[in-house]
């Protein structure tokens, strides 16, 4: 009798499915089963769409089955079985509708707690469930994005994480234009890593890209005999950069920008008029990560990543490269045929808030200095100002770091 009971509220809870609107867009159907042994609780959307509907629906009752007979053998433990089911719903430009689930169960077994995603993506106009890959553009752009990520987030060999099989079974949501993919790892416990792409970034890049025509500057004839200086800028750019660059044209000299990788999209029309007014741009690593402390792999990536994203924006081929904070080891020699440039001058801007102490600082050269600073904070353009003109007074010559290397060259054949 106490079994055929507890059948009966079981199939009357299973069955009792509430209607409730969510986003506007779907039914909700609700299980909710309390009892002295477990905890039930299930959220799902019934959709206007037969066929995902059907698939979320097996899921949902493969997972039900599989928490009952796990939690059968262990029943006899104290506390309740938990299962736990909700979801999230998007409609993508009315082509796709995305829903994920998400399982949190524990019925007291060895695997509990025990977490479990899985997506459902439906092709509105072919009536199919679809895979992450047949929803996004530019699928090598976004897989070179996810790779990156796990690799410099979590510091985790990606490329087996990425084989074709495995990317098409990620659980994936897209809000906002961010697609945001969770790779199941096995770490000690299972854990979740989470990687966010922002989508927009690979919207109509091909357009950009061909209005982006780079006029480069006629060549500088610089005098050997001249006294020369190379003004440098690390760490942009930055929203401080297009004054700077501004500054330099009032005064018709030009310097060396070394540039991240990571904010080079964010500033390509700064950098076309950097380039066009004929100053130079080096490669300072992808995202500042300090490259004696990183193995031969990472450090090409930093440096590779970041001229490939100068080709692409800009059709640019660096020559040099400063190593972040200037540290140098044999495996970044040995990583790049780029040439090494350091400072000889520090005006320590990042540290000096004050522009007349900056420029104090920047004014102390001699033939052949290189003079480091940061087009990263408004007291830098400042300083500039104050330094420009007295230095071009004692008649030094502003060249920029290849310049000066031709220079050098030239000088000793001399
Ligand atoms: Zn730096």
């Amino acid at each position: 009798m106490k079994k055929i009971l507890f059948i009966s509220t079981t199939l009357f809870f299973l069955f009792l499915c509430l209607f409730i609107k969510k986003e506007q867009t779907e039914e909700v159907k609700t299980i909710i089963k309390n009892n002295k042994e477990t905890l039930v609780a299930i959220n799902y959307p019934q959709t206007k769409y037969k066929n995902l509907n059907k698939e979320i629906e097996k899921y949902i009752k493969q997972t039900y089955k599989l928490f009952q007979i796990e939690y059968e053998d262990f029943k006899h433990l104290d506390g309740k079985a938990e299962l736990n089911i909700d979801y999230e719903y998007r409609k993508i430009e009315n082509k796709y509708v995305i829903v994920t689930l998400t399982v949190n169960m524990d019925a007291h077994d060895e695997d509990s707690p025990y977490k479990e995603m899985k997506t459902f993506a439906y092709a509105l106009s072919e009536k199919k469930i679809v895979s992450l890959m047949d929803i996004i553009k530019h699928k090598e752009k976004v897989m070179q994005n996810i790779h990156d990520q796990i690799l410099y987030k979590y510091h985790i060999e990606a490329e087996e994480l990425l084989t074709k099989e495995k990317i098409e079974k990620y659980p994936f949501m897209i809000k906002d234009d961010t697609l945001t993919l969770y790779i199941k790892y096995y770490q000690r416990e299972f854990t979740y890593l989470v990687i966010n792409i922002p989508m927009n970034q690979f919207k109509n890049e091909k357009k950009e890209t061909n209005k982006m025509v780079t006029k480069i500057k006629e060549k500088n004839v610089i005098d050997p005999n001249k006294k020369v200086i190379a003004l440098t800028f690390d760490d942009g750019p930055s929203k401080y950069t297009k004054e700077i660059i501004n500054i330099l044209k009032e005064y018709n000299i030009n310097a060396t920008f070394f540039v991240l990788g990571n904010k080079i999209s964010l500033y390509r029309e700064t950098l076309s008029k950097m380039i066009e007014n004929g100053n130079e741009i080096g490669n300072h690593s992808y995202n500042h990560k300090w490259m004696i402390k990183l193995n031969e792999k990472e450090i090409k990536w930093q440096i590779e990543k970041t001229n490939e994203i100068l080709k692409e924006e800009l059709n640019y081929t660096p020559t040099s490269i400063r190593p972040t904070y200037g540290s140098i080891n044999n495996k970044i020699k040995e990583s790049t045929n780029l040439n090494i440039v350091l400072w000889t001058v520090d005006t320590l801007d990042w540290k000096i808030k004050d522009p007349k102490k900056i420029a104090n600082r920047g004014i102390k050269v001699q033939d052949g200095s290189i003079i480091l600073m940061h087009d990263a904070h408004s007291r830098t353009a400042k300083a500039l100002k104050i330094m420009i003109p007295k230095l071009l007074e004692e008649g030094y010559v502003f060249v920029t770091v290849e310049e000066l290397r031709e220079i050098n060259l030239i000088r000793k054949k001399m």
